[in-house]
């Protein structure tokens, strides 16, 4: 058995299809079949790792290495699952695979065309993951918006792809935005068709529509947009602004959604059992207590730019019954008005990954404050480093330490290039990416939260604490949690004389997930409740 279940988009972007493309994934993976997801990004670029985040958000690692939209991250994050890089698709990826045959000599004598190579190309990269996961359902999202000009060799693969196997095999939702005009009071359904009249241009007709929409949709305008679309009314879904995207499954398992796609794929009926996501869901909306945190960061306008870390957060923090609110706090700022100012009041404080010396010297400061108060911290990948760099300059007597990468004739550079990183000249894709294993001391932190000393983590990073210091931090106090299995790269370091102040070199937050949240991202919420209430149980 083999479906696919494709969401495009329509009218505008930004109206959550990510969201409710992992809630479709969800559903099913509930129902009891093999589920895989995918992401088609339409950019040309041959993955996400060059790009800003200021623009797309963050970038989300693989445990293979991939470098993806934080679609991928989101499905992960839903499915409870790890997912490869065969689940990410762009443009860039298609082409550079079609271009490499050509040049080989792969179509000698052909015209190579956008069909039937590169809509070939997209098909058998569509069929992959299912082929190597065993999946009997890919739940395939479309990024972009129907009628833009890069997804076109995608849509049209899709209609061949539904046009090749039988009817029952492919189901298409559509999800498009329904406005609200104030003054006369009326929802208008007109994007949507012409959205709908777009795709069906392209020779796609949509099963089901999901419309993004403030306020429920009367049935009135449902028959409407069923009449206009030619969609059955049972098949027409409304996906309201909600607090917590963790809504959205049991808004659509309620509505049928999963029963509609399961009938139109002749598929028996199964129920999906969502009562640990709603017991879950309940804490985040009901917590008993909060805590503030302070994120110290570069791309703070944008908060897609760090999700993998709110939604972290947002996990431990239902697990552990705690509503988790967020303090933005660019770094630039802070290093202009010091970090009392900014820093006051917080239970903890979190300074995430980054590229480029812009706000380095804010994030010291931040690091500066929070050992001196004893106030818990998490530092993540640039985090780490600049808590490694505040140390040596503060506490060793190095006052010109840095990174290599923000100085690169420091006297000091406790960070450093990662010697496999010395030749690379190239940007996309060089960093040291993906899950490595590393070795726990215990004793420690962040042994007592993970509870294992061999653990895999993910990293995107070119930079590292230079082994030529580690015994002089040591001694010091600020010790090294845990290394490579050579004990060769620090991948942990921590304060022995503070209550909880953790910098790691990866990446925890890709690995959190809605039901299983990551034991560092629990332990930090933890030493913030003790640190709020000191008589609450211990940290670890
Ligand atoms: N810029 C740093 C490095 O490349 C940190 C990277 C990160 O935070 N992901 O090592």
């Amino acid at each position: 058995m083999r479906k696919f279940i494709i969401v495009t988009g329509g009218v505008l972007s930004g109206l959550g299809k990510g969201v409710v493309t992992a809630s479709i994934g969800l559903l099913f993976k509930l129902k009891g079949y093999r589920v895989t997801m995918q992401k088609i990004d339409p950019y040309v670029n041959v993955d996400a790792g060059t790009m800003n985040p200021y623009e797309h958000g963050e970038v989300f690692v693989t445990h293979d290495g991939k470098e993806t939209d934080l679609d991928i991250g989101r499905y992960e994050r839903f499915l409870d699952e790890e997912l490869s890089a065969e689940n990410y698709i762009t443009t860039g990826q298609v082409y550079w695979r079609v271009i490499h045959r050509e040049r080989a000599g792969a179509f000698l004598g052909k015209t190579v065309q956008v069909i039937p190579h590169i809509t070939d190309e997209i098909k058998r990269l569509i069929q992959l993951p299912l082929e190597k996961e065993h999946a009997q359902i890919g739940v395939i999202e479309v990024g972009g918006t129907v009628g833009d000009i890069e997804s076109l060799p995608f849509l049209e693969a899709l209609r061949q792809l539904k046009d090749e196997l039988p009817r029952e095999d492919t189901f298409f939702v559509h999800l498009t935005l329904l406005p609200h005009i104030a003054t006369s009071d009326e929802i208008k359904t007109k994007p949507t068709q012409h959205s709908v009249k777009e795709l069906r241009a392209i020779g796609i007709q949509p099963n089901a529509i999901v419309a993004r929409c403030d306020r429920p949709i009367p049935d009135s305008v449902k028959r409407k947009i069923a009449l206009f679309c030619d969609v059955s009314q049972e098949n027409i879904f409304e996906d309201q602004d909600l607090p917590s995207i963790y809504e959205i499954p049991i808004t659509m398992k309620a509505q049928g959604l999963d029963r509609q796609i399961a009938k139109e794929l002749a598929l028996s009926p199964r129920k999906a059992d969502l009562n640990p996501w709603e017991k879950r869901l309940k804490r985040i909306q009901n917590p008993s207590q909060h805590v503030l945190i302070g994120i110290v960061g570069k791309y703070i306008q944008l908060a897609d730019s760090y999700i993998s870390i709110t939604e972290a957060l947002i996990h431990a923090g239902a697990d552990l019954d705690v509503g988790v609110k967020l303090r933005w706090i660019s770094a630039e700022q802070l290093n202009q008005d010091g970090a009392e100012v900014h820093l006051q009041g917080l239970d903890g404080v979190l300074i995430p990954g980054g590229f480029g010396d812009r706000g380095i010297e804010g994030k010291v400061l931040a690091v500066n404050y929070v050992r001196r108060k004893q106030l818990p911290f998490f530092g993540i990948c640039l985090g780490l480093q600049c808590a490694v760099i505040e140390y040596a300059r503060a506490s060793l007597g190095l006052a010109e330490a840095n990174s290599s990468e923000f100085n690169s004739n420091t006297p000091y550079p406790v960070i450093d290039l990662l010697d496999d990183q010395k030749q690379v000249t190239d940007k996309g894709g060089t960093m040291r990416l993906g899950a490595y294993k590393a070795i726990l001391k215990q004793e420690t932190r962040s042994y007592s939260c993970y509870r294992k000393t061999s653990i895999y983590e993910r990293h995107r990073h070119r930079y590292e604490f230079n082994p030529i210091y580690r015994n002089l931090f040591e001694e010091g106090g600020m010790r090294i949690a845990a290394t490579s299995p050579d004990d060769r790269l620090a991948e942990i370091v921590e304060l022995v004389d503070h209550p909880w102040f953790v910098g790691v070199q990866f990446h925890p937050e890709f690995r959190s997930h809605f039901l299983s949240p990551h034991p560092l991202f629990s332990g930090f919420l933890r030493a913030c409740l003790d640190q709020k209430t000191p008589s609450s149980p211990a940290s670890c």
